[in-house]
């Protein structure tokens, strides 16, 4: 991307949307600045989202209980009362300072400026696990997905999915009226997935197949069929099998953030009392930072959020206020 204009430049460039990234970029608005989020995943919430979404979080304040996916939904509303670029599925790889207040983001996808960069990269980029064929690289986006964005794309196709957890149960449900048939394989005997919606799968017309391993994947242009076999007795089905849906989980890795000159400890990012990194202009929050006495907990990126962006706003215009004032004094709906 060739700058034509500083509105190309966002103030603040937030890399990572999990609740850090998320607040962040609410209190980035407060502040009257523009962002932009990036994030490798195709949701925001990073771990909540990818990890635990039905699970109770107890220790958020003013929550006694909130599942992980509705905390991420009220991240949202909050976060869109104002106007924030949000670019899922990039994966960052690059921040190179090319001069005081312009920071250039390169991305699997493209490159961003910022004037500041907030790092919220929590345990680092999640990736699904993917499934380990030598031709699957091969299948990827022609009958093999890691993700769902549009249920209506597996309208009629014989669909299988691959996994054990709340996702693939989940998928396999929501798949089940549309497609032409759906078959579940998971590996082990036991579901992962809350027993409520085990036992919805059971009543349901999926085909679930367990102790079931995936061999082989094949088809001329694009997927076809696919071999399984039994961990138990080694015996093998062909199954024909248009689209593939694999949900194995998630790897995360801090990856590239380690190569991009700041001062990493033990894999996490240090940062002052500021919330900045040895980078002038660079901050960090949540579970990625590290100062004495740090807690890798959602509360706290809460608080490291505000205290990065409001540094991050003196930065910029070292005439700001370092204090944004009070919420309650504004009207913001
Ligand atoms: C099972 C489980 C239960 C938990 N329960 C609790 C609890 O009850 N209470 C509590 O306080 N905490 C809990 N935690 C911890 C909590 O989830 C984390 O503290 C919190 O998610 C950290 O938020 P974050 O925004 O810093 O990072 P994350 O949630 O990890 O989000 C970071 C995001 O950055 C993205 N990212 C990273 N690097 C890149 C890159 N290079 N390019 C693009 N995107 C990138 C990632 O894809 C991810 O989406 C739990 C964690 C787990 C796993």
């Amino acid at each position: 991307m060739i700058i034509e204009n500083e509105q190309d430049i966002v103030d603040m460039l937030i890399i990572g949307g999990g609740p850090a990234g998320m607040f962040a970029a609410f209190y980035a608005g407060m502040r009257q600045s523009s962002m932009k989020i990036i994030d490798s995943m195709p949701q925001l919430g990073g771990q909540l989202a990818a990890l635990y979404p039905e699970k109770n979080i107890y220790d958020v304040a003013g929550f006694p209980a909130v599942t992980a996916g509705e905390l991420v939904s009220r991240l949202e509303q909050q976060l869109r009362l104002f106007p924030v670029q949000v670019h899922l599925e990039e994966k960052v790889q690059q921040v190179v300072k090319e001069e005081e207040r312009r920071f250039r983001v390169v991305t699997d996808k493209g490159v961003h400026y910022g004037r500041t960069v907030i790092i919220a990269g929590g345990v680092g980029a999640f990736e699904p696990r993917q499934l380990e064929l030598p031709e699957a690289r091969s299948y990827a986006g022609r009958g093999l997905y890691y993700f769902i964005s549009d249920l209506q794309a597996f309208a009629g196709q014989d669909v299988v999915i691959c996994g054990g957890g709340d996702s693939a149960v989940d998928w396999s449900l929501m798949l089940e009226p549309i497609a032409k048939s759906v078959t579940l394989i998971h590996r082990r005997d036991k579901f992962r997935a809350h027993e409520h919606s085990v036992e919805q799968l059971m009543r349901s017309s999926v085909t679930v197949m367990t102790s079931m391993e995936v061999k082989e994947l094949s088809g001329e242009e694009r997927l076809e069929q696919m071999t399984v076999a039994s961990s138990r007795t080694g015996e093998e089905i062909t199954l024909s099998c248009s689209s593939l849906i694999v949900n194995y989980g998630f790897v995360s890795s801090l990856g590239p953030i380690a190569e991009w000159g700041i001062e990493v400890q033990q894999g996490s990012i240090r940062v002052d009392s500021r919330m900045e990194t040895s980078i002038p202009g660079i901050f960090a929050a949540g579970d990625i930072t590290t100062y004495p006495g740090k807690l890798k907990l959602i509360a706290v990126g809460f608080g490291e959020a505000p205290t990065a962006v409001n540094n991050a706003k003196v930065y910029i215009d070292p005439q700001a206020r370092l204090s944004p004032g009070h919420s309650s004094h504004m009207k913001l709906k």
